[in-house]
């Protein structure tokens, strides 16, 4: 039997889910079809339960900047969302310096810092242009200095993106890393100023139910029988417009929305032009392998998360969701989720990255040797960051263009190929909704009149 819908939608995760929830609200109600792979809702932005703990798929904490974004999100956890003032820190040279690190060095060796320092403001002294499209290495030399490039930008960075930085543009990184001035490096290097920067200065979390209770909220806005879960989408023939989804068969639809990995689609969808397989090849993207740990012992970290830039360890970042929310772990608990970056085709052996990544918890001081495992969980990410290198935004480019002149939008942080986050993942989805109407995209607004689907 062959299904027949409107505008099919791939993938339940936030874009899917708010896709389908703006179109509703739009005026267009139920005139699609959620397929989803999994017996669940929310994707990356889910939680795993096991042996009395609620894992994320490592930390996923809302910063919330959008007015319409902000206010969606506030209402569909109404009740159910707690603020936290930021306490996230840097280990390296055997101490705890606050985040960011450039602004942030006091604590550190006295030749750390002063070369930190003196970098910082020889750049300030001197000041080099960049080029007319610099590297992302080139920026952070030219922005911060050797000294602070060296001691975490270059280590951190290299470590996460598994990329040389000379390798990488600066599209990516505006809104993420924040430029101290000369005076905030100074005083930070002096004295442990207590002072917030950056885009993340508070978070809201979830009181009750981990990250999953975002897009279950948003899943109860829709109706239910829009949603199929179990069904993954196996094969689309772009020209005839219809899928092939196990567990459903054949899905013959007008419109198509993408929230897959742009590489995992492109793989299942046919006729590709050269021109798109070849910009398919070049999309380049790194896997988190995430290692979740229960600890029988209460608060063993007063912070939310650490990032790790030594190569010692074999890990980035480590944070701490019991002190997110207390309803993720028993009483007298606490868990971890330990985030490792690997190149996507490297091999990984499990059981020696865990001995590794618990080993280097116990030399940094997180763990003492007391401390017992009570559960752990790997959740493998296979494409957790998609990598700014110099061919990504012509690739992009290139493929969406097909992909639009065949009825198809590709959305989300990994349908549209980009470093994003849960907020304007759901702000995809509400823009989506808004060009399947035709519709002119206004922010914050969704009260307009609304046109058929085009
Ligand atoms: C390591 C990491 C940390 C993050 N931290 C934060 C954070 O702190 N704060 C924040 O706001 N954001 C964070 N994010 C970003 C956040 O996870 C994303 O913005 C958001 O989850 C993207 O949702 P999506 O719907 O675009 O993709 P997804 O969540 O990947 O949804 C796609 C859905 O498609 C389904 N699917 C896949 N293949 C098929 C198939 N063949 N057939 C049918 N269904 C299929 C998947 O199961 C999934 O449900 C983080 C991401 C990562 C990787």
């Amino acid at each position: 039997m062959t299904v027949k819908t409107e505008v099919l939608i791939l993938g339940g995760g936030l874009a899917g889910l708010s896709t389908a929830y703006h179109l509703d609200q739009l005026g267009k109600k139920g005139r699609y079809l959620i397929i989803e792979k999994r017996e669940k809702v929310g994707g990356r932005a889910g939680s795993e339960k096991k042996d009395g703990f609620l894992f994320d798929h490592t930390g996923h904490l809302l910063h919330l900047h959008d007015p319409y974004g902000k206010k969606l999100i506030t209402n569909l956890l109404r009740g159910n969302l707690t603020s936290h003032e930021r306490s996230t820190w840097i280990h390296s040279h055997g101490v705890d310096t606050r985040y960011p690190f450039q602004a942030n060095t006091f604590g550190l060796p006295p030749k750390v810092i002063a070369e930190c320092v003196a970098g910082f403001l020889q750049n300030k002294r001197r000041p080099r242009a960049l080029s007319k499209h610099p590297s992302f290495g080139e920026w952070v030399d030219k922005t911060f200095g050797s000294g602070i490039e060296r001691h975490f930008m270059k280590p951190y960075n290299e470590k996460l993106w598994r990329t040389p930085l000379k390798g990488m543009t600066t599209e990516w990184q505006g809104r993420f890393l924040p430029s101290p001035k000369a005076e905030e490096v100074l005083y930070g290097a002096l004295t442990d100023q207590k002072k917030f920067f950056g885009y993340n200065a508070f978070f809201r979390y979830p009181t009750k139910g981990g990250t999953q209770a975002l897009p279950d909220a948003l899943a109860s806005r829709i109706d239910s029988k829009k949603l199929s879960l179990n069904s993954r989408a196996t094969h689309i023939d772009l020209r005839e417009k219809v899928a092939l989804i196990e567990g459903l068969g054949e899905v013959r639809y007008e419109r198509l929305v993408n929230t897959l990995p742009l590489n995992e689609f492109l793989d299942i969808a046919t006729p590709l032009s050269g021109a798109v397989k070849a910009a398919r090849r070049r999309l380049r993207w790194v896997s988190v392998h995430n290692l979740n740990v229960g600890v029988d012992r209460a608060r063993i970290s007063d912070k939310h998360w650490i990032y790790f830039p030594e190569k010692k360890y074999p890990f980035y970042r480590v944070g701490f969701p019991t002190n997110f929310s207390r309803s993720v772990g028993p009483r007298g608990t606490s868990s971890m989720y330990i985030e490792i970056s690997r190149d996507p085709k490297q091999r990984v052996d499990y059981r020696a990255l865990a001995k590794a990544s618990l080993a280097g918890l116990r030399e940094c001081g997180v763990l003492k040797r007391s401390d017992r495992i009570l559960t752990s969980l790997w959740i493998p990410i296979e494409c957790a960051y998609v990598v700014y290198d110099q061919a990504r935004t012509a690739s992009v480019h290139t493929i969406m263009k097909a992909l639009a002149g065949r009825g198809v939008r590709s959305i989300g942080r990994w349908g549209g190929w980009k470093y994003s986050f849960m907020e304007e993942t759901i702000l995809d989805g509400k823009r989506c909704a808004e060009r399947l109407l035709g519709r002119r995209v206004l922010e914050s607004d969704s009260r307009a009149p609304l046109q058929s689907l085009k």
